[in-house]
């Protein structure tokens, strides 16, 4: 139930909750609570937070729960990204700021926010086109030498954007956040996924049911890729849709650890569920067929 993420030593649990939504879901601090106790009862032990979700209210609703329930931080490991700063009142355009200032006073933030002493893995939420990779560096040695992050990784980066700036760092990037999902296949087009299979490091999906578009069967790729998902559900004798998308994910040689975006404590279960469906490459492929739209060559 647990991974050694890229054999780095920092176990995660092999599906992980997201908090992006959190802010919307309207919980209780009790409801919450309960939620966060349930994934951890089920192994989703891992939580991925950013410094902008809900305009950063969704690491403060988090950390929250962690200052009235300390003991509850030993258990799980803590997931955030810097990076991204939004147009607002003080800023005309939206940007990304990459720079060692403005990643130490995220993290500073962070730690603040989620009542914790530590972040487990700190990622660079986009690639930013402004980047000096020597700074980011200056940054993570830092942060890694007063104990306040203890790993790091990226987010949404290409191969070249990887490489460059793990050529700057004296430690490797233990991953790459990326959109993968039967709905998006853009990092099996652009290869990261085949430059991630050969240095061996596992990369965490974000939206792997392409945020709740995947079941819009008014849309054509959606209807295409749904009846390709009932096809194989129906092989396992499941009702459930989302247990063979994880499957998808979960089966594929490169390690994938999906982040289930739900607020409902149900469908996280379908995620943690999938963990045990084995998939033929048959099956595999009848899903790849339909989101790829045509048969392969
Ligand atoms: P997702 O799991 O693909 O989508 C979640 C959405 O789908 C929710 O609105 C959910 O609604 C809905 N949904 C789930 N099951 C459904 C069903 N059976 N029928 C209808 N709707 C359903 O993931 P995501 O939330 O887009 O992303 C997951 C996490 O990835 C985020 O929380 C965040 O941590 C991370 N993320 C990272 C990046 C990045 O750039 N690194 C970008 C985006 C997201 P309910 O809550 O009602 O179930």
């Amino acid at each position: 139930m647990r991974i050694n993420l890229s054999k780095s030593g920092l176990q995660i649990s092999r599906v992980v909750q997201g908090m992006m939504r959190l802010n919307t879901w309207n919980y209780s601090e009790n409801e919450l609570t309960d939620f966060i106790l349930k994934a951890i009862y089920m192994g989703v032990t891992t939580f991925d937070h950013a410094d902008i979700y809900g305009n950063g209210t969704c690491e403060s609703i988090f950390g929250n729960i962690l200052k009235k329930h300390p003991e509850i931080r030993k258990k799980i490991q803590l997931i955030t990204k810097c990076g991204i700063i939004r147009k607002n009142e003080n800023n005309r355009v939206k940007y990304y700021d990459t720079s060692k200032k403005h990643i130490l006073e995220s993290v500073e933030n962070s730690l603040k926010k989620l009542h914790t002493k530590y972040i487990d893995l700190l990622l660079i939420h986009r690639p930013d086109p402004f980047m000096r990779p020597d700074e980011i560096a200056e940054a993570f040695y830092e942060l890694h030498k007063k104990g306040k992050v203890l790993h790091f990784g990226v987010s949404n980066f290409t191969v070249q954007q990887f490489k460059t700036l793990q050529e700057y760092l004296n430690f490797p990037l233990i991953t790459n956040q990326i959109e993968i999902s039967p709905y998006n296949l853009e990092h099996f087009e652009n290869e990261n996924i085949y430059f991630l299979l050969q240095k061996k490091i596992n990369p965490i999906a974000w939206s792997p049911l392409a945020g709740g578009k995947i079941f819009d069967s008014s849309n054509e790729k959606s209807k295409r890729i749904l009846n390709a998902l009932k096809k194989v559900a129906k092989d396992f004798g499941i009702n459930s849709i989302d247990k063979i998308v994880y499957a998808w994910l979960l089966n594929h040689p490169v390690g994938i650890i999906p982040i289930s975006g739900s607020g409902k404590i149900e469908r996280l279960a379908n995620a943690v569920d999938a963990i045990n469906i084995k998939l033929s490459r048959e099956q595999w492929f009848i899903i790849y067929e339909a989101a790829l739209g045509h048969k392969v060559p």
